[in-house]
């Protein structure tokens, strides 16, 4: 006989997702030591154990559930010429989001998201200036399907591709989210202004605070010039506003 489903189960899978929450910590201060858990780590597991406003699910099963609707995409024209759709990447949790334009040559073979030279570039922003894990935060793309020879994603292949980014930020529901570039600035703030106007204030996406910044390839095609300092600088003051925001330490960047 089929078991319907009972109306203790939502109760039942928040305290054995708290379990697994106190476990985890446990844990990580094993590992960790004397020293304890850092404020991030603590910040993070509460996100587990709070409650979900309005009942919202668990965002790693939503998260699944997203990605099984999306399928084999075919809802623009750029599954043509892909190899892997790049859904995100990170923390189904994570206090912070950052959302680039769409996948490269390296990130098509690998169906991960920022994984070549500017996925590089991101990586350093996180580790070496932020002093976070990239497994700490989660990293997403305006278009999950390569755009042939990295040109930029037309309106309608953003039209078709915003629901799923759209329900990966409600179900994440980070504290803040870093916008890469223009077209995920233009997209997530809805203005047309270059970036140059956009970065270093803060914006809303559906009421998360949003921050858009310099796209990390931009920072790899400015190498060797003179403008590199300039934008290396303009990226790391509004990375510190976003640490601000967060409640992270801002320290020196090295
Ligand atoms: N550039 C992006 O915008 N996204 C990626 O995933 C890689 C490069």
């Amino acid at each position: 006989m089929d078991k319907k489903p009972s109306r203790q189960q939502p109760v039942a899978e928040a305290v054995e997702e708290a379990v697994r929450a106190v476990k985890e910590i446990l844990r990580r201060q094993a590992e960790l030591g004397a020293a304890g858990i850092g404020r991030e780590e603590l910040e993070r597991a509460r996100r587990r154990v709070a409650p979900r406003a309005g009942g919202r699910p668990n965002p790693a099963e939503a998260l699944r559930e997203i990605r099984r609707e999306l399928g084999d995409c075919r809802r623009c024209r750029l599954f043509e010429g892909r190899t892997n759709i790049v859904f995100g990447d990170g923390d189904p949790y994570a206090r912070l989001m950052f959302v680039g334009e769409g996948p490269g040559a390296d990130e098509d073979a690998q169906g991960v998201p920022f994984v070549g030279r500017a996925g590089q570039k991101l990586n350093d922003i996180i580790e070496k200036g932020m002093k976070l894990k990239r497994s700490e935060v989660y990293i997403a793309n305006v278009v999950k399907s390569r755009p042939p020879g990295n040109r930029d994603p037309q309106p309608d292949e953003i039209a078709a591709c915003l629901p799923f980014l759209d329900r990966q930020i409600e179900v994440i529901h980070p504290e803040a989210i870093v916008a890469l570039g223009t077209i995920a600035a233009q997209t997530l703030t809805g203005l047309d202004a270059p970036i140059g106007k956009l970065r270093g204030k803060w914006h809303e996406y559906k009421g998360i605070p949003l921050m858009p910044t310099y796209h990390p390839s931009y920072l790899v095609r400015l190498q060797g010039s003179r403008q590199e300092e300039a934008g290396r600088r303009a990226v790391w003051e509004d990375i510190q506003q976003v640490m601000e925001k967060l409640g992270l330490p801002v320290g020196s960047k090295t």
